[in-house]
């Protein structure tokens, strides 16, 4: 009997941890194919690049050798252009059609660009991909202007390695508040101030109209008058899934490809995971998309599992921003903004420090935590704060505890058994294999 076929398009994280999953159950007796239109690697890890804390090469998740060793087909520099979902065929952009038993879209997101006039000129960069950050790296000098346009999160997690090569940085946002779908108003303006505080510009409330060349410097001119020069610019202005190659395949789509709890689309056998998948969220159930890490590896693992033929539903995604700006720690959880539900606040301008605590009776289900670095309080704290929300405890009395002490988060996160209930839950049907251990013991093919 010819062995069963899965074709895997994208070799990001949700990809990658499908294939290894896929091996950690057939050890081999399935033919993997992996199309991807870049070698893979791990975006979140780009900054660390961009810092030059490690070299590019620690970038990339896999290499040839690993995918031989995994027993893995790879088209890589090849990209997905048409889905025919009655036949099973995948075309790729070479005109190659690839037959499949069943298929993953794991085609993640692709950086947006406002509509304004210079916007795709010289020296303007993303800061998605690995050719991006490549660019910033070949630009970037001491003492340049540098200006970040949009101050979401992901131009937050590229910050710190930006001002590490001593450039004169300013941030502009057209909200009125920076890290708008991350935390709210009273947190932002704490942001705002350390930031100030360390010799960043925040333009809030600003928008670029134009950028202009001029005598080799960039001019951005702005909608409420007057402008800004700078050497480099860094747009952070958004992500979009990348499903225009499911056109006509009858793939459901909504903000993503719309899947069940086992991550399968409207098609059973083909499934969607990452950034391009709008699945199930932990708390309500509701579908969405969450662009993040977790998200990704978690809907890779279920996929792979079920690829091979387990059962496995998932709980479903919590949605978590964590960041680390020049040592102020900032984290969201869940339905951090939920303006119609019950919450604890505390503020404490002067030490930047931020919490509050969203409720459904007396379960946390949505978080902001903030506060200096120093020290690891807050740090752990974060920790635990995931950990309460995560596991959907019943507070109880300790509700009550937590508001009047809301930065004691250990005494409720130990009386409550946290760590006891979380400690056998898996996303899989067995604890974790470390992903280096898995290979394909007869490689296929
Ligand atoms: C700078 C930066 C920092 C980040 N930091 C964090 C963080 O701290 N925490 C966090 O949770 N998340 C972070 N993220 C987000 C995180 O990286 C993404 O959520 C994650 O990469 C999603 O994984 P994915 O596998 O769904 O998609 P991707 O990693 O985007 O992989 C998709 C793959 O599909 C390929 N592809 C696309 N279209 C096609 C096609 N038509 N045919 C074939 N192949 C195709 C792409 O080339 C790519 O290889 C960060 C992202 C960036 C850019």
């Amino acid at each position: 009997m010819a062995m069963k076929r899965h074709v895997i398009v994208g070799g990001g994280t949700a990809g990658l941890n499908a294939i290894t999953t896929i091996r950690e159950y057939d050890r081999g007796e399935s033919e993997v194919v992996l199309l991807s239109g870049e070698w893979p690697y791990a975006r979140m890890v780009l900054p660390y690049y961009l810092g030059h804390e490690i070299s590019e090469s620690h970038v990339f998740t896999a290499t040839a050798t690993r995918l031989a060793k995994l027993g893995v087909k790879p088209h890589i520099g090849r990209r997905a252009t048409a889905l025919d979902t009655k036949n099973n065929k995948l075309t790729l952009d070479d005109g190659t059609i690839l037959e499949y038993d069943d298929l993953l879209i794991a085609t993640g997101s692709s950086a947006t660009r406002p509509p304004i006039p210079g916007a795709n000129g010289p020296r303007i960069y993303n800061q998605w991909a690995m050719d991006d950050t490549r660019g910033v790296l070949a630009e970037i000098k001491g003492g340049m202007d540098v200006v970040m346009v949009g101050a979401g999160f992901i131009s937050f997690t590229i910050l710190n390695s930006v001002l590490s090569h001593g450039v004169n940085l300013h941030v502009i946002e057209v909200m009125p508040q920076v890290l708008p779908r991350m935390i709210d108003r009273e947190a932002a303006i704490l942001v705002q101030d350390w930031l100030r505080g360390r010799g960043v510009h925040i333009h809030t409330s600003t928008t670029v109209k134009a950028i202009e060349d001029v005598d080799g410097r960039k001019r951005l001119l702005l909608a409420e008058g007057g402008d800004l020069m700078a050497d480099l610019v860094i747009m952070g202005t958004g992500i979009r899934p990348n499903l225009g190659w499911l056109a006509g395949s009858g793939i459901e789509i909504n903000q993503g490809v719309l899947v069940d709890d086992h991550l399968r689309s409207n098609v059973s056998n083909v499934y969607a995971a990452g950034d391009v998948a709008e699945g199930p969220e932990l708390i309500t159930g509701k579908r969405e998309v969450h662009a993040i890490e977790p998200t990704a590896m978690a809907h890779g693992r279920v996929v792979g599992a079920n690829m091979v033929g387990r059962d496995i539903a998932y709980r479903g995604s919590l949605l978590m921003n964590i960041l680390d700006v020049q040592q102020l720690d900032i984290a969201s959880f869940g339905n951090w903004s939920a303006a119609d539900r019950e919450t604890s606040v505390l503020l404490e301008p002067r030490g930047h420090i931020y919490r509050k605590l969203v409720w459904d009776g007396d379960r946390i289900v949505g978080a902001v935590i903030m506060g200096p670095a120093r020290g690891i309080w807050t740090t752990n704290d974060v920790g635990m704060l995931k950990g309460l929300i995560y596991s959907g405890v019943h507070l109880g009395a300790w509700k009550g505890y937590l508001q009047e002490h809301m930065k004691d988060l250990k005494k409720p996160f130990v009386a409550c058994h946290v760590i006891r209930d979380m400690l056998p839950v898996t996303v899989l049907d067995h604890p974790t294999v470390p992903a280096r251990d898995v290979v394909a013991v007869e490689p296929a093919g």
